[in-house]
């Protein structure tokens, strides 16, 4: 199935463009566990503020992005596809799940057809092989990468 992927999303996936460590966030704080010596300890999460450098005693930085969702998702690595008005669809590739929303990347030229807040269909199979299509709304975009959020009930 990964051999199907454009060249281009593996390439994308596999180079970050820099480190950054995803730390919850729990009552206005995030627990950050520096990756050098292992120290862990307690900074604010100011409102408005999703990623900031911080700097270990030991002289290690690191970037955290403040996680403020509260529903757990599933990480789903799986092919997936947005079907257009007229069945034409575009390949996509899941990243994560949760009951609200999912996201995906797509590649660069397919991402040009998708806006903020656009309604579309998005099918994929379930980890059991089940097909599952649900209607989405775009929320938000960061280059290829789209974060949607579904509406209604799925449609099988
Ligand atoms: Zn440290």
């Amino acid at each position: 199935m990964f051999l199907a992927l454009p060249n281009n999303l593996l390439e994308k996936n596999r180079k970050p463009p820099r480190r950054v460590l995803t730390c919850k966030v729990n009552h206005g704080r995030a627990k950050v566990v520096c990756r050098n010596c292992e120290k862990n300890w307690y900074i604010p999460a100011p409102v408005g503020v999703n990623e900031k450098l911080v700097r270990c005693q030991c002289g290690s930085s690191t970037f955290i992005h403040f996680d403020r969702r509260s529903h757990p998702r599933e990480s789903i690595c799986r092919l997936g596809a947005l079907v257009f008005p007229q069945n034409y669809s575009i390949p996509v590739y899941l990243c994560d799940a949760s009951p609200v929303g999912i996201s995906f990347i797509c590649t660069e030229r397919d991402s040009l057809m998708l806006t903020k807040n656009l309604s579309i269909t998005i099918k994929y199979r379930s980890e059991e092989g089940n097909e599952i299509v649900r209607q989405i709304i775009l929320r938000n975009q960061r280059k290829n990468r789209f974060g949607a959020e579904f509406r209604g009930l799925p449609l099988t």
